[in-house]
């Protein structure tokens, strides 16, 4: 098997960058682990790929430094500038992989149901912290499709949080803008194959979850097709039904088990009222509002660890383009803002 034209290239300059940054020699297996941190799917065809890796690693290795850093240059010209840049920053953020200087976008999802606190501070200045050294972009996303305890004043107290950071996001928005779209995308997951209705109590799902057995909607999904104009036509009420990923309900990772994508929640929301009751989760909103909204790299705190797979799998479904999910754990950046804004 070959490597494909992409792959090839993202060898050649994972190899370049990792010999430039280490006086010539790249090793092979930093390089291996670094592309498949880029590309995972390429672990199905490791046997074939390492070999063609090794081959060009050595014949890159064997070439002297300056011509190393010229071909570098020119096949990733903005390298050496955000080299520079990102050695500059002051917290000593680690590079981003696969940052394009000029490209990266950021996100920050704050959820306008309390007031912001520092695990919010954290996460906005981690955000922003890594657009300005890219010279990249920050959205400010509020993340409100659970009208329970959203009000108005904490979409406020968020914003005015803020600017008492001095961060200034490039775009602000709601994911409740694009409910129509999420609701699309929902559909399309149904109409795939990729999502159902379930219309069982919180028990039986709770019990047959862990058990790692389907339940009866999901057995035949694919006969009762009417329940998805009922559940988006607002035939159901809060509790009686709900849309449900179709995972793996035998997956280790729990998060896999047929997650809810969709409730139905008859509190008024904030911005839009009772116009709409349907309601995604977090798990199936922040995934395309990423795509959507163009996010190149996704901070999410290690507690989300056993969700990224479902956040890329709804993707691949949708086949939308999968942002990189960057994870930092709270400690990595103990203190980051407060030495910084002096909190
Ligand atoms: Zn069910």
């Amino acid at each position: 098997m070959d490597i494909d034209l992409e792959t090839q290239k993202l060898a050649e300059v994972t190899i370049l960058k990792n010999a430039v940054d280490y006086n010539g020699r790249a090793r092979l297996d930093t390089v291996i682990s670094k592309i498949l941190g880029t590309k995972p799917e390429i672990k199905n065809n490791l046997k074939d790929f390492i070999p063609k890796i090794k081959e060009l690693l050595e014949q890159i290795n064997s070439l002297p430094l300056e011509k190393q850093r010229e071909l570098l240059l020119q096949k990733s010209p903005f390298y050496l500038e955000t080299k520079k840049s990102v050695e500059k920053n002051e917290f000593h953020l680690p590079p981003l992989i696969n940052a394009q200087y000029g490209k990266v976008v950021t996100r920050f999802p704050p959820e306008p149901n309390g007031y912001p606190h520092i695990g919010h501070a954290k996460a906005a200045v981690i955000d922003e912290e890594y657009a300005k050294l890219y010279s990249g972009k920050l959205i400010l996303r509020f993340d409100d499709t659970n009208p329970l305890n959203e009000k108005i004043e904490y979409y406020d107290a968020i914003m005015e949080g803020l600017s008492w950071l001095n961060i200034a996001p490039n775009i602000i928005k709601n994911t409740s803008d694009d409910i129509n779209l999420l609701h699309y995308y929902g559909k399309k997951l149904i109409n795939n194959g990729n999502a159902y209705i379930c219309l069982c109590d919180q028990t039986t799902i709770h019990n047959l979850r862990s058990k790692g057995l389907p339940c009866q909607c999901r057995i035949q999904s694919d006969k009762v097709l009417e329940n998805t104009d009922k559940i988006f036509n607002g035939y159901y009420h809060q509790n009686e039904a709900i849309i449900r990923f179709k995972g793996n309900m035998n997956s280790d990772n729990t998060a896999m088990r047929d997650p809810t994508l969709f409730r139905i929640i008859e509190t008024p929301h904030p911005l839009l009222g009772d116009k709409i009751m349907l309601w995604p989760t977090y798990d199936f909103a922040a995934p395309i509002e990423d795509s959507l909204d163009g996010v190149t790299h996704a901070f999410r705190t290690k507690e989300y660890e056993l969700r990224n797979e479902l956040y890329q799998q709804i993707l691949q479904n949708l086949e939308m383009r999968i942002p990189h999910i960057i994870e930092f754990s709270r400690l990595e950046f103990e203190g980051l803002p407060v030495s910084k804004r002096k909190l």
